[in-house]
């Protein structure tokens, strides 16, 4: 795995944390846009939640995300 700003091969794993009221305490990726509902929250029910695996570039700071499929 490269750093597709620096090209280092640098990368080290990590996560984006998620520390919302009622939250697992890492933030998930879901398909499609994002809507939002009456009361500003975002619609997500019945979409599957990706996990993000976030890697950070030791030499430039930049970060690389990957999905995971569900479990
Ligand atoms: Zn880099």
């Amino acid at each position: 795995m490269r750093c597709s700003q620096c090209d280092r091969r640098d990368l080290q794993p990590g996560f984006v944390e998620d520390s919302g009221e009622g939250s697992r305490g890492y933030a998930r990726w879901i398909e499609g846009a994002l809507e939002r509902g009456v009361f500003g929250g975002a619609k997500r029910l019945g979409k599957p939640r990706w996990i993000i695996d976030a890697y950070r570039c030791t030499h430039c700071s930049h970060l690389e995300f990957f999905a995971r499929p569900p479990e």
